[in-house]
């Protein structure tokens, strides 16, 4: 579903983000990103969606080459790939289901589907009864189930959530990443960058470390593995 042949990234300050990678994430699969802070994992992330250009090697997304894309595609790109984030990005002036619905207008829905889908899609994160309260009257998990919602209005094939846990207490962290299982479950690969180690040690499952742009180890079911 993603695969890294020999990539490298060397930013035009001299710095190699990433050094020579070969990683093959197949479809289904839930995996880990990890590492120090300045291993790779943003550039790494990057290159899957395209938003830098690597310097050698080969990136494919299903069945395109990320490397070779051109630009006017990539848009077809990004339908493949549901992107989350630490800080949640809402649009504070619309509602739960305005911030869906919307993220649906732009890539061309008709209305009757958004009508349809936008209702599955909060049941599918529990937030059917939260539909018309704005991002700031909802708790920060509710606030990143929202932004899960929207990642997968497409039912995209790959879920990257770059540290979805990382602004929120334990409890709502295990929260949202019973989300992320279902969605895995549904068949949806996931690839999430994180510091959360509870969470890598106690969810079992594939651990990719980078470390100084390198892989530094990948392992099947994984652990954590550093000290910050
Ligand atoms: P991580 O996400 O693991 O913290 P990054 O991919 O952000 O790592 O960074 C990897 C290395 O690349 C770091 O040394 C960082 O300083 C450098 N880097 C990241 N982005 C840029 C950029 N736009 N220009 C120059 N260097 C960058």
């Amino acid at each position: 579903m993603i695969e890294f042949y020999n990539v490298s990234k060397r930013y035009s300050n001299g710095v190699m983000a990433l050094n020579d990678v070969t990683v093959k994430i197949e479809k289904g699969e839930f995996v880990f990103l990890v590492g120090p802070s300045g291993a790779g994992k943003s550039t790494f992330i990057k290159a899957i969606l395209k938003e830098v250009d690597i310097t050698t090697g080969k990136v494919t997304v299903d069945d395109l080459t990320v490397s070779k894309l051109h630009r006017r595609r990539v848009p077809y790109l990004r339908r493949k790939v549901g992107v989350v984030f630490q800080d949640f990005r809402l649009l504070p002036n619309k509602t739960v289901y305005e911030n869906i619905a919307f993220a649906m207008e732009i890539t061309g829905a008709p209305a009757r589907t958004i009508r349809k889908q936008v209702p599955l899609i909060l049941t599918l994160v529990g937030l059917s009864e939260k539909r018309n309260h704005y991002p700031n009257q909802l708790s920060g998990g509710e606030q990143q189930r929202v932004s899960i919602a929207r990642s997968m209005i497409n039912n995209p094939p790959i879920l990257i959530a770059d540290e979805p846990t990382g602004n929120l207490d334990p409890d709502t962290s295990w929260e949202i990443m019973k989300v992320l299982r279902t969605i895995n479950r549904r068949g949806t690969t996931i690839l999430m960058a994180t510091h959360d180690r509870e969470i890598v040690d106690v969810m079992k499952k594939r651990v990719i470390a980078l470390e100084n742009g390198k892989v530094a180890r990948d392992e099947k079911v994984g652990v954590y593995g550093y000290d910050d």
